[in-house]
């Protein structure tokens, strides 16, 4: 059997990023360090972290006066930025720049009084904090829609202004087809120029691609809530193959890999590359004289630290001239 790695795979730029915020804030404090919401969506990344002494909230307000927190990856509605001023707390901000792009486009929409429709997954984190972002009680208001049958119904208060947006997750071609059902229904639909389905996301949908043309099984590792993860698996059903999506090592079955001469390895950008590597072990285990192989180019964007911590990591390196931990 050959085992065929993805290229790219695992952690995009803005996981990497947002994982490097906590463990360096960890290594350069002496105090608690609160985290709003998963800073990704993957147990073995939490877990790691809580074992670094991380501490992991779910709303601003579980969090002590005064103490040092990070918002996650995923972005939060400015609210949870006011809420922790007013708290006092020392505010890291982990939001993927690509996250906060669409931020950015949501209030350009408010301003120009236009209704906004986010496609995504509602009560999805990223998609929660998206529509926070829209600020203008006289505009056209924000609304999500999920899928082209919401396409076709939703109402909007005037048919000539009206704007999208997207979770940066998406599958790629399926929120094409509900853009272009808005598209049917408002001719005048503004979006951004290059969309906002994210280049992590859209490279590993098209490596699952790429591996669906030589494997007939597809083994992805990532988490069952995580967006990219779930997408990851579809794409591989959706070119033919069969699709397991695995949190470890620990669950790929020997019975799945029967009668496939090819399998598919990847994870998603969430996921990091030492589960891909106990996930090989486990094959080599399972399948003795098993090859492994790469198909495809690994990424390489990196995306720059926020200043705030990069001044901290300064003033550590010099103690002299330590400035106070306000951010
Ligand atoms: Fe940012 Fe895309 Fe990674 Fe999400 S998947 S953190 S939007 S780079």
């Amino acid at each position: 059997m050959d085992v065929w790695l993805a290229n790219p795979r695992g952690f995009c730029a803005g996981v990497e990023r947002a994982v490097k915020i906590v463990e360096e804030l960890i290594d350069l404090v002496d105090e608690p360090v609160y985290i709003r919401h998963e800073i990704v969506h993957n147990r073995a990344v939490v877990d790691s972290l809580k074992a670094r002494g991380a501490i992991f909230v779910e709303r601003t307000d579980e969090i002590p006066a005064g103490s040092l927190a990070v918002v996650s990856a995923h972005g939060a509605d400015p609210g949870v930025f006011r809420d922790a001023r007013v708290a006092g707390l020392r505010l890291f901000d982990a939001t993927c720049p690509l996250v906060s792009k669409v931020h950015l486009e949501v209030l350009a929409h408010a301003q120009a009084r236009r209704s906004v429709l986010v496609i995504g997954h509602r009560g999805h984190v990223e998609v929660v904090g998206t529509t926070g972002w829209y600020d203008n009680p006289d505009g056209g208001g924000i609304q999500v829609i999920e899928d082209e049958a919401e396409a076709r119904e939703v109402q909007v208060r005037d048919p000539t202004a009206v704007a999208y947006v997207t979770q940066t997750t998406l599958e790629v071609e399926s929120a094409n087809r509900v853009v272009s059902v808005l598209r049917q229904r408002f001719p005048a639909l503004v979006g951004p120029h290059h969309g906002d389905i994210c280049y992590a996301t859209q490279n590993r949908q098209d490596a699952v691609r790429n591996l669906c043309q030589r494997c007939s099984l597809v083994l992805v590792l990532g988490a069952p809530h995580s967006s990219n993860s779930l997408r990851m698996v579809e794409v591989a059903r959706e070119a033919g193959a069969e699709a397991r999506l695995v949190e470890s090592a620990a669950e790929l079955q020997p019975a799945w890999l029967e009668g496939h001469a090819d399998v598919g390895l990847t994870s998603s950008a969430s996921a990091p590359e030492y589960l891909v590597a106990g996930a090989i072990d486990r094959l080599r285990v399972l399948v003795p004289g098993v090859q492994v192989r790469q198909l495809g180019q690994p990424e390489h964007l990196v995306f720059k630290l926020p200043t705030p911590l990069l001044d901290l990591r300064a003033a550590r390196a010099a103690p002299e001239a330590r400035p106070s931990l306000s951010t």
